[in-house]
């Protein structure tokens, strides 16, 4: 009996390279990924290329590179389009295709590097960057952009789906996907500009702009001075001027001003008010005209029976 349990364990030891990998496994590795989005380039040739970033509660931001993170694979022949993340680790990880950063944080940004390889001369390319909204809206940010080489916002990532672009040869282009999560609110909207004077009775036109920190779209509400506000108007992209138009009913002096809030609901005060006056009106006119005509009338058939009048009372004395 216990020669035959030996050689049990013996056959069983021997079976073992041979049965399928994951019967081995006692249990799935854990993953600590929180979230992560895949950032598709593909160019007009065919070329293609992608990316993943992510946050995951083990990873970390910078070095050393963790398990998340995985280097580029050689690049291949040209002609080849090839996309990376940079988080300052060192080589073979300062070309990322897989770029993990620790889970939560306020504020991050991704460095993403495009480049363009052809297979001779320097053909530029038209390349779309893409990604699924429904991913990076897994993420804990609030705000997610994709910037320029200089941080101007280029997408909100959250709502837009694509970015294209003129790509040049071989040299690298530089963008950053920046997130936040606090929704920081759009600066006071510029005082309203338009005309300062009119008619009461005749709609006028008037415009603003502001911009928000998170490059979210924004509405705008008038308060046209003469008791009247706006519905909240937009959305307008951030930077975008927006036009709105009021008509005046009753002569006067107003101030007109206007507050932008962002589709997050963060509103600014009040902008400086653009002062208007809107002396006279055109129906008035119209009426007065006629009062006026009116009562010249009047005056001259009175005056021509006082007249009358007198001479009777002159003629009768
Ligand atoms: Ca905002």
């Amino acid at each position: 009996m216990k020669k035959l349990t030996y050689i049990q364990c013996v056959i069983s030891l021997l079976l073992i390279p041979f049965m399928p990998s994951n019967t081995l496994l006692l249990a799935e590795p854990t993953t600590n990924i929180v979230w992560n989005a895949t950032v598709y380039c593909d160019e007009s040739g065919g070329s293609y290329d992608f990316v993943v970033f992510g946050e995951a509660l083990d990873a970390n931001d910078g070095p050393p590179y963790d398990s998340y993170d995985v280097a580029k694979a050689p690049a291949p022949l040209p002609p080849y389009i090839r996309t990376w993340f940079n988080d300052n680790l060192p080589s073979p990880y300062d070309l990322l295709w897989n770029d993990y950063r620790q889970y939560p944080d306020t504020e991050k940004i991704w460095n993403l590097t495009i480049q363009w390889i052809p297979t001779s001369g320097s053909s530029p390319t038209s390349v779309t960057i893409h990604w699924n909204t429904n991913e990076v809206d897994d993420s804990e940010y609030v705000s997610m952009t994709l910037c320029n080489d200089s941080g101007a916002p280029l997408k909100n990532m959250l709502l837009d789906s694509a970015y294209s672009f003129i790509c040049p040869a071989y040299v690298p282009q530089y963008f950053t996907i920046v997130c936040v999560v606090i929704n920081l609110p759009p600066a006071t909207p510029q005082k309203p500009t338009g005309e300062t004077s009119g008619k009461i009775g005749v709609e006028y036109s008037y415009s603003t702009a502001t911009t928000d920190p998170n490059n979210d779209q924004l509405f705008y509400q008038w308060n046209w001075g003469d008791g009247a506000i706006s519905t909240w108007l937009g959305p307008f992209a951030s930077g975008q001027t927006s036009q709105a138009q009021h008509t005046w009913t009753t002569k006067g002096n107003y101030g007109i001003t206007v507050k932008a809030k962002d589709i997050y609901g963060a509103e600014t005060d009040w902008s400086d008010p653009l002062p208007i006056t809107m002396p006279s009106s055109q129906n008035f006119t119209i009426n007065e005209m006629a009062t006026f005509l009116f009562n010249i009338i009047r005056f001259y058939k009175n005056g021509y029976i006082s007249i009358l009048f007198v001479q009777i009372s002159r003629m009768e004395g």
